[in-house]
């Protein structure tokens, strides 16, 4: 049988996309705010497709501050590369 992986939704276009064709940005239970690479962190997330444009809607919008709090703009650069990826 095929095994499908979970569809979410960017918060900005609304796109659902599979879960790995997007870019999950989650606030830790240390507070600490990251993108989810390999391991798994649990905790409230916000999902972002691969566009360019959608990140910089984020950016402007203030999107990943509104939904999970004060972030450092390092957090930008992280999300670009793992946009890249
Ligand atoms: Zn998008």
């Amino acid at each position: 049988m095929e095994k499908k992986s979970p569809i979410r939704m960017c918060a900005i276009c609304r796109e659902r996309k599979e879960k790995g064709e997007l870019v999950k940005i989650v606030r830790e239970p240390s507070g600490k705010i990251s993108v989810e690479k390999d391991k798994r962190i649990n905790g409230r997330s916000v999902y972002l497709c691969k566009k360019s444009e959608c990140l910089a809607k984020a950016i402007k919008s203030k999107l990943i501050s509104r939904t999970l709090g004060e972030v450092d703009d390092s957090i930008y650069e992280e999300i670009k590369l793992a946009q890249n990826k």
